[in-house]
């Protein structure tokens, strides 16, 4: 790197807040890519709340990472250099996405290919492990991850550098806080961003997408019943307006959520056994049109996993001049409803173009200017085709007959080809 931002950014201090998908993959990035640089690596603080071992387990889902453009998680893992490592911990997957009707008669298909030369549309990996395996990775590099220390309050300062509040647990007398002064922040720390509550204080809530999921992780010991086995499937209703998505976890458990289009409903995620009970009997009377294995699958909930989950969503927003040297990544910036689970495919993906971006320009308004080119109009993409997945899957009356004539001339299509 040769441009002027490069030579002003030399031998100065960038703080990354938050240690997830985005913070992760911007410091590996921009560690690999000032590596091809002659001039004085900056200083890079990435400062995480949780401690390394609850950053890394805290929660225990499995991710799809997909491989089918080269805006996808997977482009990202192979420009890392890190496809190898995390391809050892990972299941690959063709990442169809199979419709069915109530009946499980087969309606239509999207079939993903893989882009360039990766090894599958989808590759599915538990959280932990590409967590852990981006961890360990940037414990290689000069980056300073500082655990425990969660990032309070921001403000610009007249000399234009940005002063970060942190609030540590690492001295014996308990929690105290210091200030960091940089010359670039970085929020990357996720839906609930404490540094957009600063800059962006009238942009804190969520919206509500129209639909609310039920449902939770089931478990067979016998391994996850066909058809919904190996792809991920939308079961529909042939227009009453409900719809289930299934996803394989594994080869013996499998996460359902069942949805319908109406008021919002309280998100929850603990049931005493007897609401477990209710919340299971609500499901199968919604989908009373929905045939085996549905009733199976609700049944071999696993007590713990259930969950009412609203849709919620946040746009993305663009980088004003206000913002001069704060750029948000990730869900810091933008959240997708739970019909299209891909922020961790977006975290990967900004993480990577804003360093790249740093790199490419010669002023932070123009970082600002050229990363916001990549990354809105990325959520964008995801965030149209999960409104289209909510009107799609609860469609209703001539709207469902509409949808059931063009899949049907998809099917013959396909049969043609
Ligand atoms: C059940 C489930 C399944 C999912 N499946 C998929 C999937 O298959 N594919 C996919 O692409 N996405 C999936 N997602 C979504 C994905 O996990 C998230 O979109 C992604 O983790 C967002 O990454 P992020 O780095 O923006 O935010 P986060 O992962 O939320 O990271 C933010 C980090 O910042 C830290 N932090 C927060 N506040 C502060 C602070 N003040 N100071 C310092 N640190 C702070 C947090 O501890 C956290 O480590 C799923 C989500 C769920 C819940």
């Amino acid at each position: 790197m040769n441009n002027q931002l490069g030579q002003s950014l030399a031998a100065k201090r960038i703080v990354v807040a938050g240690a997830g998908f985005a913070g992760l993959s911007f410091v590996l990035a921009f560690d690999q890519l000032w590596a091809k640089s002659t001039l004085n690596r900056p200083e890079v603080l990435l400062l995480e709340e949780d401690n390394r071992d609850k950053s890394i387990h805290k929660y225990p889902y499995t991710l799809c990472i997909n491989g089918a453009s080269s805006d996808d998680g997977l482009a990202v893992i192979q420009q890392l250099g890190l496809l190898d490592e995390v391809r050892k911990h990972s299941t690959l997957n063709d990442g169809d996405i199979r419709v069915w009707s109530e009946n499980w008669k087969w309606l239509s298909s999207i079939n993903p290919s893989a882009y360039g030369n990766l090894p599958a549309a989808t590759m599915r990996v538990a959280r932990e492990d590409l967590k852990r395996i981006l961890v360990e990775k940037i414990e290689q590099t000069k980056t300073v991850i500082k655990w425990n220390s969660a990032c309070t309050s921001a403000e610009h300062l007249s000399n234009g550098q940005i002063r970060v509040s942190v609030s540590g647990c690492e001295s014996h007398e308990g929690m105290n806080t210091s200030m960091l002064d940089c010359d670039v922040l970085v929020a990357a720390d996720g839906a609930n961003s404490c540094i957009r509550a600063c800059f962006r204080p009238n942009d804190m809530t969520t919206q509500y997408a129209g639909a609310t999921q039920i449902g939770g992780i089931s478990f067979f010991p016998e391994g996850v019943p066909k058809p919904v086995n190996q792809d991920f499937s939308l079961q529909m209703s042939s227009g009453e307006g409900v719809c289930c998505i299934y996803h394989p976890l594994n080869s013996k458990r499998i996460d359902w959520a069942l949805s319908t289009v109406g008021p919002e409903l309280k998100s929850k995620t603990s049931f005493s056994p007897e609401k477990l009970t209710a919340l299971k009997q609500e499901a199968l009377e919604t989908a009373s049109m929905f045939q085996e294995p549905f009733k199976s699958i609700v049944n071999a909930t696993i007590p713990g996993t259930a969950f009412i989950r609203p849709a919620k969503e946040k746009p993305a927003f663009p980088h004003d001049t206000r913002l001069r040297g704060v750029f948000f990544i990730g869900e810091a910036n933008h959240i997708l409803n739970s019909f299209e689970l891909l922020g961790a495919n977006l975290a990967l993906g900004d993480g990577w173009d804003l360093a790249e971006q740093l790199f490419c320009n010669a002023s932070l308004d123009a970082v600002a200017a050229s990363y916001d080119r990549l990354s809105i109009p990325r959520f964008q993409r995801a965030f149209d085709f999960s409104h289209e997945r909510i009107n799609f899957g609860h469609c209703k009356g001539g709207k469902w007959l509409f949808y059931k004539h063009g899949m049907a001339a998809q099917r013959a299509l396909k049969k043609v080809h």
